[in-house]
């Protein structure tokens, strides 16, 4: 079996990171004369003069409580779209190694693929937007390093199979990447839990979406404490700054609230699907465990357009493969989503 290291690109394998000022002293008081920072102040009334911590350690201290794993197998990026960067520069030789990715999904798996001049195999899911075991299996040979798979998936909104994932993990050398962007909304159990027993499997989570911190720019990636190390190698050495440190730590606290934002758009998403199926060009309403809706309307195209013209914005996914005519829709407030219903029949009256 393949270890993390033995599928490191080979010029990473003895890689010496930068090491930063503070990494050999590990006081909190000192004489801080290392980093060539202002010693005199910040012109910010924060005392934001001094370097933030490289390892985010408090951050780290409450998500390991949060999630229920230790710190040292947290690794924070700024955004998902950093660490799928990262995982791909770090395992994926350029021009040589490849990754898979089972479309209809998330865009930017395929988008860092191309930027790093990385292969993309793409095993298409089943018509239930499920994953292909048998086609996803004979696809992989010793160059495909990542499979990203997305669950609950973006757009179709569908949580993939757990038995499938299981298959693909015991199949499969290289790393099992799954991205739960919305996992807080599905009531299903993260990926999180089974981290123990699969060294290459990586859990991808973000405040984007549940938390409503998608300025803030903070993604989590959960997996073996030999691939954080790797992570934590190739980062740079202050990837995350000391505003979003302390941001990040002051809205965990607020787990409830988010907690009460999932509940309620849940029941939102519910009344909107209700609404959406009395609509008479709808032609299907794909089942969401996310906070969107994939739907598939009759004349799609032209919808789209009217509600661009009348001020509201869906995103268009019909040009994905098996989304033909479908628009991805995110719940929106009570009166957001009356004013969609609403602009969808005066389209009717046209
Ligand atoms: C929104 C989204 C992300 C992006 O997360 P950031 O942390 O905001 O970069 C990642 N994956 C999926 C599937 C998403 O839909």
């Amino acid at each position: 079996m393949k270890k993390v290291n033995d599928l490191l690109r080979s010029h990473l394998r003895d890689f010496l990171p930068y090491s930063t000022a503070r990494d050999e002293f590990k006081g909190k008081e000192g004489v801080f004369l290392d980093a060539n920072e202002n010693s005199l102040g910040s012109v910010h009334q924060r005392p934001w003069n001094r370097y933030p911590d490289p390892r985010q350690h408090k951050l780290k201290v409450e998500l390991g409580i949060i999630k229920g794993i230790q710190p040292g197998q947290i690794f924070i990026g700024n955004g998902s779209d950093d660490h799928i960067d990262l995982l791909i520069r770090a395992f994926c030789e350029p021009g040589i190694d490849q990754i898979m990715i089972v479309p209809p999904t998330y865009g930017m798996y395929k988008v860092s693929a191309n930027l790093n001049n990385v292969g993309v195999i793409e095993v298409l899911l089943t018509e239930d937007f499920q994953l292909d075991v048998p086609k996803i299996v004979a696809a992989l040979n010793e160059r495909v390093k990542i499979i990203f798979i997305c669950s609950p998936n973006n757009p179709t909104g569908n949580l993939m199979v757990r038995e499938d994932i299981f298959v693909i993990l015991n199949h499969f050398h290289g790393l099992v990447v799954i991205d739960e962007a919305y996992i807080d909304f599905s009531g299903a159990n993260s990926w999180i839990n089974d981290l123990t027993m699969f060294p290459k499997l990586v859990v991808l989570q973000t405040l984007s979406k549940a938390w409503g911190l998608a300025a803030l720019r903070l993604g989590m990636l959960f997996a073996s404490l030999e691939m954080v190390k790797v992570m934590n190698l190739i980062k740079p050495p202050y990837n995350i700054s000391g505003l979003v440190q302390n941001e990040a730590l002051a809205a965990l606290a607020k787990i409830e609230l988010k907690d009460r934002f999932v509940q309620q758009i849940n029941v939102l998403k519910q009344s909107l699907e209700r609404s959406l199926r009395s609509f008479a060009l709808t032609i299907e309403i794909y089942p969401s465990d996310a906070n969107f809706l994939l739907v598939k309307f009759k004349k799609s195209a032209e919808i789209f357009h009217y509600l661009i013209s009348q001020n509201i914005i869906l995103r268009d996914r019909s040009q994905l493969v098996l989304c033909q005519g479908c628009v991805r829709i995110t719940v929106g407030t009570e009166d957001e989503n009356k004013q969609l219903m609403a602009a969808l029949n005066n389209y009717l009256k046209g």
